[in-house]
């Protein structure tokens, strides 16, 4: 029995103020059964650290470098997010796709450099709305989930996957249930001939889950809870959110 775990993406959001509102209003409406995170920018990660002390919220942050150390300005290193408290990063998350030229290499790259300190990833693969309708959803998200395969062989079975189609997130449009199950099974069947390991795995859904949604997609067999965007933001939709995957 695999157990649900849902991660908040709060991406590019927040201030001292909001995030010790955010974090407070969480406080009071948890604890939940499922497994539950915040990935919270990098700036504010030591002192949402000390904001969660005592309670059941995972700390995570939202890339990291696929170097040990360096000179690489700018970057910060998985074994920076260990020394923090960080129990997950997520790493080849679309928008870093897109905007900063992220490969599928890179991106498997990243996910060995976070568990070698002994942070999970969070490996994001999906596809664009136009691979979607040029019938290559498949072969997109397994060609995404190949390069971590190939790149972290036997260790595979310690990642986090997660599908986001690209053109759920942040728009509204939510990928049915049933459309999410199917490409969930298509990864884990995929997972299945890498690892004896994938059935414990988790593969979560990512796009547009909202308090009026989260419960079908987390019914699905092979959806084990969500990452969550916009919804993450609001303390009372987030809640909803992780009592749907109780
Ligand atoms: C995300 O940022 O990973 C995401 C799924 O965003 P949203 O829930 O806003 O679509």
């Amino acid at each position: 029995m695999r157990k649900k775990l849902v991660v908040g993406n709060w991406k590019m959001h927040g201030s001292r103020a909001a995030n010790a509102a955010l974090l407070s209003g969480l406080k009071e409406q948890g604890p939940w059964s499922a497994e539950v995170a915040v990935c919270v920018p990098f700036p504010y990660l030591a002192e949402t650290a000390l904001a969660l002390t005592g309670q059941a919220v995972l700390l995570g942050a939202q890339d990291c470098s696929a170097f040990e150390q360096g000179a690489y300005t700018g970057e910060v290193s998985s074994a920076m997010l260990a020394d923090l408290g960080c129990r997950y990063v997520i790493v080849g998350h679309s928008e870093r796709r897109a905007y900063h030229h992220e490969s599928d290499q890179l991106v498997a790259d990243k996910a060995k450099a976070a568990l070698a300190h002994g942070v999970t990833p969070i490996v994001c693969v999906g596809e664009t709305l136009a691979e979607r309708e040029a019938g290559q959803t498949e072969t997109v998200v397994k060609r995404q989930l190949a390069a971590v395969i190939h790149t972290l062989t036997h260790c595979i079975g310690e990642i986090v996957l997660a599908y986001e189609p690209v053109w759920a997130i942040g728009t509204g449009l939510t990928a049915s249930p049933e459309q999410a199950q199917s490409v969930h099974a298509v990864l884990r069947t995929q997972l299945h001939a890498a690892t004896q390991k994938s059935d414990a795995m988790r593969i979560l859904y990512g796009g547009s889950v909202k308090p009026d949604n989260a419960a079908q997609l987390f019914a699905q067999a092979d959806i084990d809870g969500g990452l969550i965007g916009g919804a993450a933001l609001k303390a009372a939709d987030f809640a909803v959110i992780c009592r749907a995957a109780n």
